[in-house]
């Protein structure tokens, strides 16, 4: 497991010897992250100290066995890590998001062995991450990871990015051989969370962590809630729980989980092509009346009833009403076909 610790952003000398320093106790950490250029959302912000901060990483290297990495965002960012022998870059969420700036990134990048670590864009596409990875790996001749960050939707769940986990699962299908980290700072948002979050990850088979670690989180320039006290990091690191390959009686009883997986699978298929079927008959009904094919009033009862009975069985609401929503959009394409 390899895990990639550092603060949110560079805020000062001492600040980042004091996280190097705090991290240097514990073995797992191969890498120190530290923001240099920090492209806000919104202005006004603490963008980052740029050029000093490399300075502080370069010398910082010189006295740790730690490799250190940081964000770049333009040609520019990524010239200079070249210069002061930042071992590792990664693409931010927002620059996955605009496969222009990815490609003027990767023309920096081109002929370079810089390994790149590849944040997923803020909207769940995962088109623009694949994308990104697979540009990033015909620049470099380094190694081209993918960093699962979380999701920016309306509804967070009580995350500040929301994991949707079968996203980064879904680019491990297509994608095996990638590095899969796990950024769960981001993801949770707040310090209380992250731990549960990284095991989640350790569970579901990343490869890696990112963690936010300030040595004062409360006083942090940028992403305060989210980044973890030396000792907080210690006790996440501490309490997390390896994925164990198991027993034979353990593999026995998966392999019995999974067939019944398999089954309930099958079943769920055959009656959503029954559904449609019943939704295509609905659209022969409707037609020759002159009827609309969607009708908000009854759309809203049946989300309504669905509602309550996934309550009644103990079933996420968010989790039914993004099924159904789906479901619905195809029934919806399925009458208009007819
Ligand atoms: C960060 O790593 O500090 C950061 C800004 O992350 P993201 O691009 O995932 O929002
Ligand atoms: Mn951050």
């Amino acid at each position: 497991m390899k895990i990639i610790a550092g603060p949110c952003s560079i805020e000062s000398r001492q600040q980042l010897a004091a996280v190097v320093e705090a991290l240097a106790a514990d073995p797992r950490v191969q890498m120190i992250r530290g923001g240099v250029w920090k492209p806000r959302t919104r202005p006004g912000g603490f963008e980052g100290l740029g050029e000093p901060a490399l300075r502080w990483m370069a010398e910082l290297k010189s006295k740790h066995t730690f490799k250190f990495c940081c964000e770049v965002a333009l040609p520019e960012h990524v010239e200079l890590c070249l210069q002061y022998g930042v071992d590792a870059v990664w693409l931010g969420a927002r620059t996955t998001a605009n496969p222009f700036q990815v490609q003027e990134l990767c023309a920096a990048l081109q002929g370079t062995a810089m390994p790149v670590m590849v944040k997923n864009a803020p909207v769940p596409d995962l088109g623009l991450w694949l994308g990104a990875i697979e540009r990033c790996s015909q620049a470099t001749t380094g190694d081209v990871s993918a960093v699962h960050r979380g999701f920016n939707l309306y509804n967070n769940l009580g995350y500040r990015n929301h994991p949707l986990w079968e996203v980064p699962l879904e680019l491990r299908r297509y994608m095996p051989q990638t590095e899969l980290i796990c950024d769960p700072s981001h993801i949770a948002g707040r310090r209380d969370i992250v731990a549960q979050t990284a095991q989640m990850a350790l569970d579901l088979g990343f490869d890696g962590l990112m963690v936010e670690t300030h040595p004062n989180p409360d006083a942090a320039l940028t992403d305060a809630a989210q980044q973890l006290t030396p000792d907080g990091f210690a006790a996440m690191t501490a309490s997390l729980v390896p994925r164990r390959t198991g027993s034979q009686r353990a593999n026995a009883a998966l392999a019995d989980c999974r067939s019944q997986i398999d089954d309930i699978d099958h079943q769920l298929l055959q009656l959503l092509a029954r559904r449609m079927d019943t939704s295509r008959r609905i659209a022969a009904i409707k037609r020759p009346l002159g009827m609309a094919l969607y009708q908000p009033e009854r759309w809203q009862a049946l989300m309504a009833d669905r509602k309550a009975l996934a309550a009644e069985l103990g079933l996420e609401q968010d989790f039914v009403s993004r099924l159904l929503e789906t479901i619905h959009a195809e029934s919806v394409r399925v009458q208009q076909e007819g």
